[in-house]
């Protein structure tokens, strides 16, 4: 796997890192929020290592900002605040696991795989759903309530990327970066324009249906699930 390490303590860090390493992983190191938060936006890691204690944001502020900019990779908490109520805290905010310091490192793999385990069934799961929303990306359909969609090949890669992070914010950066080309102008209002016609067909022709697509102005675009506590 690939892997980010944002921990302020260099010998931990570093054992954390060789052992990783030696585990056949590739893991990048961090020593601050800020600076692991720039990394995790510019590479696609399959799991970060989180601790909480951080000069500057804290690890649960870290967390909080990879969601706020859409980024939905997993996050193991590595923390030496061992109490009950931060476990609780950490997964409230989004990690997948805790692990309390100091940890054997063969549990830090076991649960690695775990999140491993978990990446490979939904990277397998041919259909992604919200609500009565689901999109098929084997047959490439789309259909809410039972009713088939037509969507253009640029709509349907939105709702693929919205729904890959259901109830999160999806940032118009990530939109461009995913959906259209790396030199996109951001200035230009086609992604409004997509979405808008997005929204059309999939709320505005349902309107005895709770809308699915939320625009959350300064910040980008989200699908949430009506049902799902907010
Ligand atoms: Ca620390």
């Amino acid at each position: 796997m690939r892997l980010l390490v944002i921990e302020d303590e260099p010998r931990l860090a570093e054992f954390v890192r060789q052992g990783l390493a030696q585990a056949g992983h590739v893991a990048d190191g961090a020593d601050n929020g800020a600076t692991g938060l720039e990394m995790a936006a510019a590479t696609p890691y399959d799991a970060i290592l989180l601790d909480l204690m951080l000069p500057g944001q804290n690890g649960l502020e870290v967390l909080r900002n990879l969601r706020e900019f859409g980024l939905a990779t997993p996050v193991i908490i590595v923390s030496a605040l061992s109490g009950t109520e931060h476990v609780i805290r950490g997964l409230d905010a989004g990690a997948v696991d805790y692990l309390r310091k100091p940890f054997a490192f063969d549990e830090l793999l076991a649960r690695l795989r775990a999140v491993q385990r978990k990446a490979t069934a939904a990277a397998d799961a041919p259909v992604l759903r919200l609500a009565d929303l689901e999109l098929d990306l084997v047959h490439r359909r789309v259909a809410r309530a039972g009713q088939v969609l037509a969507l253009t090949n640029r709509e349907f890669a939105l709702l693929e990327l919205l729904l890959r992070s259901p109830n999160r914010v999806v940032t118009k950066t990530r939109i461009a970066e995913k959906v259209w080309e790396v030199d996109f102008d951001m200035g230009s209002n086609v992604i409004e324009v997509h979405l808008s016609q997005l929204r059309r067909k999939l709320d505005r022709a349902f309107p005895s249906l709770p809308p699915l697509l939320e625009t959350v102005v300064g910040h980008g675009y989200r699908l949430h699930d009506p049902a799902a506590a907010r």
